[in-house]
């Protein structure tokens, strides 16, 4: 690597210590960025735009206290990074997890800034949370928090400033509290979140965007290299939203899905999850072992994740780095082919390494996951024209932006004989941000 490259990452690793997550998603983009504008756009360096890419335009934190079921006074950290709003007002969602810190969420909003960028709508970047642990909580406990979040962070959002939405756990009974919230203290009706329900301001389509969105991109790329997607042996990982629906999507198109997972282990069919058992697992939610009660011949294997079973096709669909260089190597081993991302930086560093070396398919998540945001955007455009369009309509318009983030990726990740798709979207998604920054001044 050059030495522009070693003093930009050597600039952010001082500039932001202990924030490894962030560090880790900076590189990946660098890596791609730093020699493609030395060659194409040398100017962009002396305007410091990956210096200004790098840095929040604003990170808020802030206390966030609520009263438990017992009565007793819980404290949290609750916030939101607005990292770029060089195309549209800030855009992400919102993560409550225990693990939630700055370097998660920093890391989260910097990909935003990309992924919103590839799906060609007008929406910047950005991302919040909290600590929060929904875990284990009553329906009162969670409103109870989601209410004392919006009530300081409505300060720092709006229709046309910020527009948060949900991500890991957060669905649409939060959006919903907190949504209810922003109404009560700003006494307006506005499309401030994404994510509401469909008879309240919502979009349809928006609970299975992200899924959807993503079997929509692996179809392209199975379609770009003239090859069937029908009877490919599919691995995903998760049992949120997104794992769920693109599972379902997946069956559709006629996939043979073998494998889901929680945090305890993983799920294992080898005969396939079929539309019907799929609709059973809509009932038992992330409890997968109780999956085996009803269909005997599965198994449930606990400790295990499902990057160690053949497949053509791995989607992790659950966290960040949750598919390591091991694993890689397993999925590479067992002759797996396509590696899509429904989940956000699911893969290490050194997973990707391993992937590009073995020049098997790798679509990163600020592609290949842009559905779900997406789908947010179009539920902006509706709220903002006071329209709600049909599922058709909706799905159509998610099918179109998928494709157009496919071609986005193979017109600047393309090598010799192999699609980089991790390069074209590094590079499609900058570009259009980097020439909107320049165009708007020094701010
Ligand atoms: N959390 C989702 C993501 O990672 C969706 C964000 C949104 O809809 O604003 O892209």
């Amino acid at each position: 690597m050059s030495k522009v490259y070693n003093t930009f990452i050597d600039y952010i690793e001082k500039r932001n210590p202990n924030e490894p997550e962030f560090l880790q998603a900076v590189t990946e983009v660098a890596e791609d960025l730093i020699p493609y504008i030395e060659q194409h756009q040398p100017e962009l360096l002396k305007m410091k735009v990956l210096e200004r890419i790098a840095e929040p335009e604003r990170v808020i934190s802030f206390r966030v206290t609520w009263l438990n079921d017992k009565n007793e006074i819980e404290v949290n950290r609750g916030y939101r990074v607005q990292m770029n709003s060089a195309i549209g007002p800030y855009k992400g969602g919102l993560r409550f997890a225990p693990n939630v810190n700055l370097s998660i969420l920093k890391f989260l909003a910097f990909e935003q800034v990309f992924k919103n960028s590839l799906t060609s709508l007008p929406i910047g970047g950005g991302k919040g949370g909290s600590d929060f642990n929904p875990k284990g909580k009553s329906d009162t406990e969670i409103m109870k928090f989601c209410q004392s979040f919006i009530s300081e962070l409505y300060r720092h959002i709006g229709a046309e400033t910020d527009v948060p939405a949900g991500d890991i756990g957060v669905g649409e009974r939060e959006i919903g509290y907190m949504f209810g919230q922003y109404k009560r203290l700003q006494n307006n009706f506005t499309g401030v979140l994404t994510g509401k329900g469909a008879n309240w301001g919502g979009s349809y389509i928006r609970p299975e965007a992200t899924g959807y969105g993503l079997l929509y991109f692996v179809s392209c790329i199975y379609d770009y290299r003239s090859e069937e997607l029908k009877d490919k042996i599919v691995a995903i990982s998760g049992a949120g939203n997104v794992a769920f629906y693109a599972a379902e999507k997946a069956i559709q198109l006629g996939a043979k899905v073998i494998t889901l997972s929680n945090s305890q282990g993983v799920l294992y069919d080898e005969q396939g999850i079929t539309s019907e058992k799929l609709a059973f697992i809509a009932t038992i939610g992330r409890d997968l072992d109780k999956y085996i009660s009803k269909y005997p011949d599965a198994k449930y294997y606990e400790g295990k994740k499902p990057w160690e079973f053949k497949c053509d096709i791995a989607l992790p669909c659950a966290t960040q780095n949750e598919l390591d260089g091991e694993d890689a190597q397993k999925l590479i081993d067992n002759g797996c082919t396509c590696v899509a991302e429904g989940a956000n930086m699911p893969s290490t560093a050194e997973a990707i390494k391993l992937f590009h070396k073995a020049r098997l398919i790798f679509a990163p998540g600020k592609a290949a996951n842009a559905g779900g945001v997406a789908v947010s955007g179009l539920e902006m455009s509706q709220n903002s024209i006071r329209e709600q369009w049909t599922k058709e309509k909706v799905d159509k318009k998610l099918h179109g932006i998928m494709e157009n983030i496919h071609r986005t990726c193979v017109k600047y990740g393309h090598e010799d004989n192999y699609i980089n798709y991790l390069k074209g979207a590094n590079i499609g998604g900058f570009l259009k941000v980097a020439k909107a920054m320049i165009a708007q001044g020094v701010v």
